[in-house]
């Protein structure tokens, strides 16, 4: 299959299946509903790259045989995640349609390049998610590598960074990243995975929505029919009618407004560029004073950097900030970044005349 045409084709391209396949069994009973939903692709892990050596690692090359027949039952392609060589020679040899490359592969280049030699010659499509730390040259890198070695079919999934003890997700999806990597590679398809961002089937809708808000192409959601007791990740599996629900009540927004609501939206923007201009000439005139400042510490021979007040400033913006909807990640990012551009006038200043 073309899996870029495909999805292109489709609005959203939608891939569901098992986070691992355990049976034939697991797998009739998880497919048959799918192409009433109109899935397009079947995922199912047969080597799982688990965290921990005690949980369950993939029911191995046996399963491939029974994927591959089970798509064959529904009348779905399918695809399954290769981490090495002998992943890849296998699964070709099954008659598996499309590949993708994990998180926690994408990661590593000497992989990725042993993956990209073993595709040599083939015309299978791959998918390639992004690495498990929130690095876009990697990710880039990592598609790079296997259209080098002659695959035309390169797509990518997001499907979120690690984060120690988020709160919310088990991978957060800081979007700014798949945006980018749009911006970069406009020519690829984009497919998020609101599975492994969420880890848990309740937020799954939300964040799937998030992803058709910002323009992806396709989804891509773990579905078991049995979720409690899958073999691997069971929180965030969803049954086949819990997925029906999900993709029925997703809104799809156009990318186009008609005259009319083209005119309003240009009339807000228009007022919002008005106060970004404001913002960047406040900025400039608190550079002023920064400059102010750092002719002050140098005739009195006071060092730049002064932590402590920094720390003292960040904390009260901070609590200005929480009555004002605005997150506290926001208001850090962006006194660091005023910060930083800060020191660098001042540090022209004082080095000046030397
Ligand atoms: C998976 O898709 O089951 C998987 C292991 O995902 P990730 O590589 O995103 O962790
Ligand atoms: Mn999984």
């Amino acid at each position: 299959m073309n899996l870029r045409e495909s999805i292109l084709q489709h609005r959203p391209f939608l891939i569901a299946g098992p986070c691992s396949v355990e049976s034939p069994e697991q797998l009739r009973k998880t497919l048959a509903l799918f192409p009433s939903l109109g899935i397009q692709l079947i995922r199912g892990g047969i080597w799982k790259p688990r965290t921990r050596p005690d949980s369950f690692e993939g029911i191995g090359s046996e399963g491939l045989a029974w994927l591959v027949e089970a798509g064959k039952e529904v009348g779905i392609p399918v695809a399954t995640e290769v981490a090495n060589r002998q992943h890849v020679d296998e699964a070709l040899r099954a008659g598996v349609e499309v590949l993708w490359i994990g998180a926690r592969t994408t990661v590593n280049p000497f992989a990725v390049q042993e993956i990209a030699d073993a595709l040599h010659g083939s015309s299978v499509s791959v998918m390639v998610k992004n690495p498990v730390n929130p690095d876009l040259e990697l990710w880039l890198g990592a598609i790079e590598r296997i259209e080098n070695a002659g695959i035309k079919d390169v797509s990518a999934i997001h499907r979120g960074f690690s984060f120690y003890k988020h709160p919310v997700y088990r991978n957060v999806p800081n979007w700014e990243i798949p945006i980018a990597l749009r911006e970069r590679r406009p020519d690829i398809a984009l497919i998020c995975d609101p599975s492994h961002i969420t880890g848990k089937r309740s937020l799954i809708a939300e964040v799937s929505q998030q992803a058709m808000d910002l323009n992806f192409d396709g989804l891509m959601i773990e579905s078991h029919f049995d979720p409690d007791n899958a073999c691997s990740d069971a929180a965030q599996q969803v049954t086949p009618e819990t997925l029906k629900l999900i993709l029925s009540s997703l809104v799809l927004r156009s990318k186009d407004a008609s005259p009319e609501i083209a005119i309003q939206l240009e009339e807000i923007r228009s007022r919002i560029s008005t106060l970004d201009d404001t913002v960047l000439g406040l900025i400039a005139e608190r550079m002023t004073l920064s400059r102010e400042v750092g002719e002050f510490k140098k005739e009195n021979h006071i060092m730049i950097l002064q932590q402590e007040h920094w720390w003292k400033v960040i904390r009260e913006k901070l609590e200005r900030a929480e009555p004002l909807d605005l997150s506290p990640a926001f208001i850090r990012q962006i006194m660091d970044a005023i910060h930083q551009e800060s020191i660098r006038h001042q540090l022209e200043v004082v080095n000046k005349s030397k």
